[in-house]
């Protein structure tokens, strides 16, 4: 199975793709973590790509398109995968794509989760996110069982620069411009383009998800 998650910054793709990862068996590919990493240790793309990252902007399409042929590159033949912040733009579906011609490979479905600004901007506003897992939770919405710390494996969490009320408008900005239109170039393709309404909780949301993708109970 490759899947896509698609939605606006906030909306829950991390935490679904955790929860259905845990699920399913299917490995994440998180290009947002990717790139947080790299930036970590200080490698060449961590570095190009910190600039556009705190302000918001959408870091360039050759440098996404790369890291992710590496990181597929790394995955043994057969392995589940969903996708997460990738692709981002038409430029990286169309070179996916190729990509995925190369690899004798297919989308089989695309998840799009929704909600409203406003239940995007509160959830972003108080997100705190784990660096070793993934794992995101809310100081209000979500709060891990010990204060700023991750419940699964006791990492410090941290609160993402980009989170700042000032970026996240943008991001917003960004992604209705530049992401959004993926949803109708799926709905264009094979893939199933399932929409998911996802202002519940996350518990009700997985249900949903797994319910339109027919896996676990
Ligand atoms: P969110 O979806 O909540 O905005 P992500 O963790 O997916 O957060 O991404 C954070 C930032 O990383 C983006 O604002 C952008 O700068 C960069 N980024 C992540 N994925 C991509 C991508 N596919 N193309 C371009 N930039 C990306």
């Amino acid at each position: 199975m490759y899947l896509i998650l698609l939605g606006p910054p906030g909306v829950g793709k991390g935490t679904q793709g955790v929860l259905l990862a845990d699920a399913t068996g299917w490995q994440r590919v998180v290009t947002g973590d990717l790139l947080r990493t790299a930036k970590d240790e200080g490698t060449p793309l961590g570095l190009q790509a910190e600039q556009y990252m705190t302000a918001g902007n959408l870091v360039p399409d050759q440098l996404i398109i790369k890291m992710v042929e590496e990181k597929l590159a790394a995955l043994p033949d057969g392995t589940g995968v969903i996708f997460d912040g990738f692709p981002r733009t038409e430029a990286q579906a169309s070179a996916f794509n190729v990509m995925l011609d190369s690899l004798s490979r297919t989308i089989d479905a695309v998840v799009v989760l929704d909600a409203g600004d406003q239940v995007l901007t509160d959830r972003i506003a108080g997100r705190r996110s784990c660096r070793s897992c993934g794992s995101v939770y809310n100081t209000v919405l979500a709060p891990p069982k010990r204060e700023g710390v991750c419940d699964n494996d006791g990492t410090p969490l941290f609160h993402r620069a980009d989170d700042q009320a000032d970026t996240v408008r943008n991001r917003l900005d960004v992604y209705h411009r530049e992401t959004e239109p993926l949803i109708a170039y799926y709905e264009g393709s094979e893939a199933a383009v399932h929409r998911v309404p996802s202002e519940g909780a996350p518990d009700e949301v997985q249900g949903k998800v797994r319910e339109v993708l027919g896996v676990g109970e």
